[in-house]
C-alpha cells in the first residue's frame, strides 16, 4: 500500500489530452478533416529523402541539425545559426516556457488561443491567463492590459488556431512595441505559409529582442506524421533554448524529409494555391447554406452554426457520413466547428452532407 508522490505543481491542472481521431473508431472510409493536415502530403522529394534515410538507421543524427537549418536558412532569409529545430513546434514552445516561465510567474494566453500554451504554462509551475479577444481576433488593448509584474510571455498564434483570424500588421507592431522589455512575445506562425504574402514575424524578431517566432512542418509542408518544427529568434535567446534541448531530438529520417520539404518551393505554393482556391469555393458554399465563417488565413474554417445544439448535430450527421471534423467547445466555441480545406474531392463530399443537414 502507502501514498503514491504527488507530482509537481501545476501538473494535475493539465487535463489528459484525448485524440479526435478515436471519435469514429471502427468506421473504415474516414475522411479526415479534424487535424488541419495537407491533403495533398509531403512533397515526393521529402518522401524519398525520407526512405534514403532509413539506410543509416545505426547512425546517431547529427545534434546541430547543420543541414536542415542551412535550408530553411536559405529558403526563408534567416540566419541559420538563430534557427533552433525541435518534435514539432510544440517543442519549441515547450522549449520556451521551460526556459523563460518558473512557478509563480504568470503566461498569457488569449480566450481561443490554441490548447498547448495553457499546458505548456501549467507545466512549467506558471499561470496561465486568459485574455478575450475582440471578435475572434486577437485584442492587444486586453493582452496589455493583463500585463503585471509576473507576466514573462504572451503566446500568440497568428494567423491563429482554431479561429483562422489574423492580427492586423499594425496591431502586431503595437503589440511588440508597448510589452514591457522583460515580457517574451512568443509569435506561433504554424500557418503563415497558407497566409497570402505574410511574412510570419522575421521582421518582428528582427526590430524586437524579445519576439521569438515558431514554425512547423506539419501543415503545409505535410509532414505532421514526422514531428519537425522550428523557431527563430535573437542568438541569445536561441543558445538559452538550446541548452534544454535534447542533443538527438531529431532523427536522421525527419531532418532529411523536412530539408527535402523545404527546399520544393514549387510545391509548397502549389499547396498554398490549392488551399486558398478550396478554401474559397468551401466558404462560399457554408455561406450560402447559412452557416457563416470568419475570413480563414490558414488551411481551415471556423464554421459557425445558430446554436451549439446545431452543431453538435452537424458533427453527429458529419460522422454518420463517415467525415471527422473538429468540435471547438474545449475553445470557448460550442456552436462552431472547425474544418480542415481538403482537396476538391473532400470539399464537395462534405458540402453535400452539410446542405442535407441544412434540408
Ligand atoms: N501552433 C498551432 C497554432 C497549431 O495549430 C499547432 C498544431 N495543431 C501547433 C502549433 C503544433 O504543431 P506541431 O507540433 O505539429 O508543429
Amino acid at each position: 500500500m502507502g501514498e503514491i508522490i504527488p507530482p509537481q505543481p501545476g501538473i494535475m491542472n493539465i487535463a489528459l489530452y484525448v485524440s479526435g481521431e478515436s471519435q469514429l473508431a471502427g468506421q473504415t472510409e474516414v475522411l479526415k478533416l479534424s487535424a488541419n493536415e495537407n491533403p495533398y502530403g509531403p512533397s515526393a522529394a521529402a518522401k524519398a529523402a525520407y526512405a534514403a534515410a532509413s539506410g543509416e538507421l545505426h547512425r546517431y543524427p547529427a545534434t546541430d541539425h547543420a543541414p536542415l537549418r542551412a535550408a530553411i536558412g536559405e529558403v526563408y532569409g534567416l540566419d541559420p545559426a538563430r534557427i533552433i529545430c525541435g518534435v514539432g513546434s510544440d517543442e519549441v514552445l515547450q522549449f520556451i516556457t521551460q526556459c523563460y516561465a518558473g512557478p509563480g510567474d504568470e503566461v498569457i494566453t488569449t480566450r481561443h488561443g490554441f490548447s498547448m500554451y495553457p499546458i505548456l504554462a501549467h507545466a512549467a509551475g506558471a499561470v496561465p491567463v486568459e485574455v478575450d479577444e475582440a471578435e475572434r481576433v486577437v485584442d492587444v488593448d486586453a493582452i496589455l492590459a493583463a500585463v503585471t509584474p509576473r507576466t514573462r510571455i504572451v503566446f500568440i498564434a497568428n494567423p491563429a488556431n482554431p479561429t483562422g483570424t489574423m492580427l492586423e500588421e499594425g496591431e502586431l507592431q503595437r503589440l511588440a512595441r508597448e510589452l514591457p522589455p522583460s515580457v517574451l512575445l512568443v509569435h506561433d506562425g504554424a500557418y503563415t505559409e497558407y497566409a497570402d504574402g505574410f511574412d510570419g514575424g522575421v521582421s518582428l524578431v528582427e526590430e524586437f529582442p524579445n519576439v521569438i517566432m515558431t514554425r512547423t512542418f506539419s501543415k503545409i509542408y505535410g509532414l505532421g506524421g514526422l514531428r519537425i518544427g522550428w523557431g527563430y529568434a535573437r542568438q541569445e535567446i536561441i543558445d538559452v533554448l538550446n541548452r534544454v534541448r535534447q542533443p538527438f531530438n531529431l532523427s536522421n529520417g525527419q531532418m532529411a524529409a523536412a530539408e527535402a520539404a523545404v527546399r520544393d518551393v514549387e510545391y509548397t505554393r502549389w499547396c498554398a494555391s490549392e488551399n486558398a482556391r478550396w478554401r474559397d469555393w468551401l466558404r462560399a458554399a457554408l455561406e450560402q447554406m447559412g452557416v457563416g465563417c470568419d475570413e480563414s488565413h490558414a488551411n481551415f474554417l471556423l464554421a459557425r452554426f445558430d446554436s451549439p445544439a446545431e452543431a453538435e448535430a452537424c458533427d453527429a450527421a458529419l460522422r454518420a457520413a463517415g467525415i471527422l471534423v473538429r468540435k471547438v467547445g474545449g475553445y470557448q466555441l460550442p456552436d462552431c466547428l472547425r474544418i480542415t480545406v481538403g482537396d476538391e474531392d473532400a470539399c464537395r463530399r462534405i458540402v453535400a452532407v452539410i446542405a442535407k443537414f441544412k434540408g
